[in-house]
Parts: structure tokens; C-alpha cells; sequence
């Protein structure tokens, strides 16, 4: 298969490398130089013009920073450029909205188009093993399922367009939500005389173990290795923790969804981040208590 891959910042260069890997053709297109050269020596073909990118493509993957960019993007140099018959594939994180306005857009061109944000951090994508939540049409998912593959280890059909992008925002918030409430717990528990590990021990086989507590323990030395364990260097950083909480709370409004705790916690990463903060592994807010 012949594919464009479009933004190969530290997510993107490391699925484009996977794509070559699994035997597909990639077209590479980044603003930067640095990202392109990298590109270059995973075996991309590299392009200055991202139009020129998509000529002749059976698919175009996008992995870009937010919202407004996916939308150019698409409307200036893939709608109307890439092949009629091209599947497209936005893997961004972004709101559900330009989602599902882009897709929208794409479909009355002719093409079928996939939302398929990832859970997985930098790691994952080097390593092909990112989790895709795909939203779209049935055909488009069957499509755009093998492209994914060789970028994944899971790739599931959240529902139609849009459902990706909600599947992610919501599990996210869960996330901001019960790591908040671990460190909270287990600060609590240390104040009151408990040693850390006895709370540990216990809660994590208690009705009070979560993925927070129990597989990414915000405590150093307690717990299973973390980034907690390396200064909070490495990880999934607090600041894209917060760009994934703005994104809910924005939904949450357009959906009149209620979200207190949602809403909180986005509110404690913004503090967080807005300390400077926003490099470190998003378990650090534990440092907050
Ligand atoms: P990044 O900033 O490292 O990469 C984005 C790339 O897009 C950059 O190389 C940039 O030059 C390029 N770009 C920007 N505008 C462009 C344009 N108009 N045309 C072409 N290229 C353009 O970001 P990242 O960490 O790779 O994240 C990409 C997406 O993945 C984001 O939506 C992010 O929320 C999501 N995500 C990131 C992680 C993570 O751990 N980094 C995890 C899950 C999801």
C-alpha cells in the first residue's frame, strides 16, 4: 500500500517507521526539517509539499497537534488532492467537533474517513503497540483497520464518526480523575501514620485498586516501577494530560454532560501545569498534597 503520513513529531515518526516496516510505501510531510530527516532515515520517502504527499496514495495518516491544524490540513492539501478512493485516517487527539466536521467534509468528496485517536504514549508508538479508538463508518473502519495494524496492538470500533475522539477524551478524564484520587488517598493515609506500602498492599487488593494505584504508583519506591521512580521524567507529560482535559470539558459542555469531577481535576492540572509543571509525568500532581 501506498500511504502519506502527514505530522512526524514524536508520535508520527515512530508509527510511519512501523508502516514501513510492515512493507507499505510511505510519503512523508512535516514542517520541520529535523522530523522529516528522521523520517528519511526510517525509510520514508520525505515531501516539502504536502499536496504532492498525497498524489497517487491508497491512504493519508494524520498525527498532528490539535484541532485547527487537522482542519487545514485537510481542507487545504488532502480533500480534493489525495486519490477519490484514498481512505483517511486523522490519529490526533482532538475535539469531537473538528472531528466530526472534517470527516463530514471528506465524505461528501467521496472518501471514506476514520477519527482514530491512540492511548499509548511515545513508547508505543516506537514500538507498535498503541491502542486505536477508530470512529466512522463500518466500511470505513474495515478499510482503515489495515492500515492501523501494523502501528498497534488493539484497534477497536468506538462507534461513528466522532466516537474515537469521545472514547479517549472520557477514558482520559477517568484517568485525571482516579490518579487524582490515589494521591490524594495515599498522601491522606501517610499523614495518618500509615506506611505508604501497608496502603499499597492493602488497597491496591482492596475495592480501592485502580490502573493509577496498582500499575503506575504516583509514590517513588512504593508500588510497581514508574515514572514516580524517575523523578517524574518520561511518562505521559502533565501537559498533555491538561490538552486531553480541556477537550472533555469543551464536549462535556456541548453535550450538557455533568461533570464535577471532571471539571476539578481539569481545574488541578491547570494549576499544575501553570506552576511549571507541565514537562513532568502527569502522577506528579501527588507532589501537590
Ligand atoms: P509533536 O508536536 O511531537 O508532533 C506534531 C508534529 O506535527 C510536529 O512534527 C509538527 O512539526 C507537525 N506539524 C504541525 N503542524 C503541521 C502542519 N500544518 N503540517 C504538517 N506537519 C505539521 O506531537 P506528538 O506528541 O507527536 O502528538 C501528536 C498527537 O498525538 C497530538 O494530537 C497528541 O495529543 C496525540 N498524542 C500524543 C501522545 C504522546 O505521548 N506524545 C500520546 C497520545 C496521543
Amino acid at each position: 500500500m501506498k500511504i502519506a503520513f502527514i505530522g512526524l513529531g514524536n508520535m508520527g515518526g515512530g508509527m510511519a517507521a512501523n508502516l514501513v516496516k510492515a512493507g507499505h510505501e510511505v510519503n512523508a510531510f512535516d514542517l520541520s526539517e529535523d522530523a522529516l530527516a528522521v523520517a528519511k532515515g526510517s525509510g520514508c520517502e520525505t515531501f516539502s509539499d504536502a499536496r504532492d504527499a498525497v498524489q497517487g496514495v491508497d491512504a493519508v495518516v494524520t498525527m498532528l497537534p490539535n484541532g485547527g491544524i487537522v482542519k487545514s490540513v485537510y481542507t487545504d492539501n488532502v480533500i480534493g488532492h489525495a486519490p477519490e478512493g484514498a481512505v483517511l485516517l486523522d490519529c490526533s487527539t482532538i475535539d469531537v467537533t473538528t472531528a466530526k466536521e472534517v470527516t463530514a467534509a471528506a465524505e461528501s468528496a467521496g472518501y471514506d474517513m476514520v477519527d482514530a485517536p491512540v492511548s499509548g504514549g511515545i513508547a508505543a508508538a516506537n514500538g507498535g503497540t498503541l491502542t486505536f479508538m477508530v470512529g466512522g463508518t463500518d466500511k470505513a473502519f474495515n478499510r482503515a483497520e489495515e492500515v492501523l495494524n501494523p502501528m498497534g496492538k488493539a484497534v477497536i470500533h468506538a462507534g461513528d464518526a466522532g466516537a474515537g475522539q469521545t472514547a479517549k477524551i472520557c477514558n482520559n478524564m477517568l484517568l485525571a480523575i482516579h490518579m487524582i484520587g490515589t494521591a490524594e488517598a495515599m498522601k491522606m493515609a501517610e499523614k495518618l501514620g500509615l506506611d505508604p506500602q501497608k496502603f499499597y498492599e492493602i488497597s491496591s487488593q482492596s475495592s480501592g485498586y485502580n490502573w493509577s494505584l496498582n500499575d503506575y504508583t504516583p509514590m517513588p519506591g512504593v508500588g510497581k516501577q514508574s515514572p514516580a521512580d524517575n523523578d517524574y521524567k518520561g511518562g505521559f507529560a502533565t501537559a498533555l494530560m491538561l490538552k486531553d482535559l480541556r477537550l472533555a470539558m469543551e464536549a462535556a459542555e456541548t453535550a450538557d454532560a455533568a461533570v464535577p469531577l471532571g471539571a476539578r481535576a481539569a481545574s488541578l492540572y491547570e494549576d499544575f501545569a501553570g506552576a511549571g509543571n507541565g514537562g513532568l509525568d502527569f502522577s506528579a500532581i501527588i507532589k501537590t498534597y
